[in-house]
């Protein structure tokens, strides 16, 4: 068989739209619309993408967005600095400093400097821990994304056997939290597994998270798996691609998302959902 298009770009679209009616809504009544603040240090190149594309989604829905395009010279204090000022100003709801930061800037304090109700990413402890404890207030955006992908397919995943490859703070080990709390088996590989077929030959889903251009083939998955591609990987000809070899593992697999067009638009997604979220925590605080 072939497998079913997990369509994320056109999930995200309809997500996308329906923040739009509910964000006119409220401005209707007179209230500010939900506030993005995003913080960009130095110019990486992929980085510059990412942040273009959350500013333009931010855009497209109505929130008030917020661009700070510091130098990579910035100084630690400066930017902690500016994280406090967003932290105290209330027409921001959402803080989110754009990963990797330069090697002179410690990327933990960043984030715990982050107020936990304005940690759009979902990387502060706080939001970790009450993933971790199946209290999530905001989730961390790629993993939400997954979920509100594989709820796209209608199948049950309680009991499911869950298989993640990559263990990374930000993808891996937060989506293994997701689907443990889906009630799946879940399994984290990573680089040290030692037999990589063998968990990926029983996984009922497959979430892959490595950054390895195809790294993930066709044959060494159980039929009927549902793959979900995190991976975004430019070759050299300049074309995007994940971390599953699309062309064989789409072959025996039930559903597959694409890349570009799976995971990435859900990713941006979840931003959006996690600023309004965070919005109403603020509007209940008063
Ligand atoms: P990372 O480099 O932080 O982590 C990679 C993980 O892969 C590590 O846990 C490592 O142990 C594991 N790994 C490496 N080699 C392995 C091997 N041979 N076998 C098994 N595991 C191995 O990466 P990350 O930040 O999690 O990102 C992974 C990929 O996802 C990248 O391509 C990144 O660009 C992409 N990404 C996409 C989105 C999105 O929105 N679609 C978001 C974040 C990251």
């Amino acid at each position: 068989m072939t497998a079913k298009n997990l369509d994320g770009k056109a999930l995200a679209s309809k997500i996308r739209q329906s923040l739009k009616e509910k964000v006119s809504l409220r401005t209707a009544k007179g209230f500010n619309p939900p506030g993005l603040a995003v913080i960009l240090v130095g110019q990486n190149p992929a980085s510059e993408v990412y942040v273009r594309n959350k500013r333009n989604a931010c855009k497209e829905v109505g929130f008030h967005s917020v661009s700070h395009n510091l130098p990579k010279e910035t100084s630690e204090k400066e930017l902690l600095s500016l994280i406090g000022e967003l932290n105290a100003d209330s027409s921001i709801n959402g803080i989110l400093v754009q990963l990797p930061l330069p090697n002179h800037i410690d990327e933990n304090k960043v984030t715990e400097s982050i107020i936990p109700e304005k940690d759009v990413d979902g990387f502060h402890p706080y939001n970790v821990g009450r993933l971790t404890l199946k209290m999530p207030l905001l989730r961390p955006c790629t993993p939400k994304g997954i979920m509100t992908l594989l709820a796209e397919t209608g199948i049950d995943l309680v009991g499911k056997e869950a298989v993640i490859v990559g263990a990374s703070n930000i993808v891996g080990r937060p989506a293994a939290l997701e689907l443990l709390m889906a009630r799946c088996t879940v399994t984290v590989c990573h680089s040290k597994t030692v037999d990589l077929d063998a968990h990926l030959k029983r996984a009922d889903i497959v979430v892959a998270a490595v950054g390895i251009p195809g790294f993930v083939r066709g044959d060494q998955l159980k039929d009927d798996a549902i793959i979900i591609d995190v991976g975004i990987n430019r070759l050299e000809s300049g074309k995007l691609v994940g971390d599953v070899d699309f062309d064989s593992a789409s072959q025996g697999a039930s559903w597959i998302t694409p890349v570009p067009g799976g995971v990435g638009p859900m990713t941006i997604a979840s931003l959006l959902e996690n600023t309004l979220q965070a919005m109403e925590i603020a509007d209940k605080k008063g």
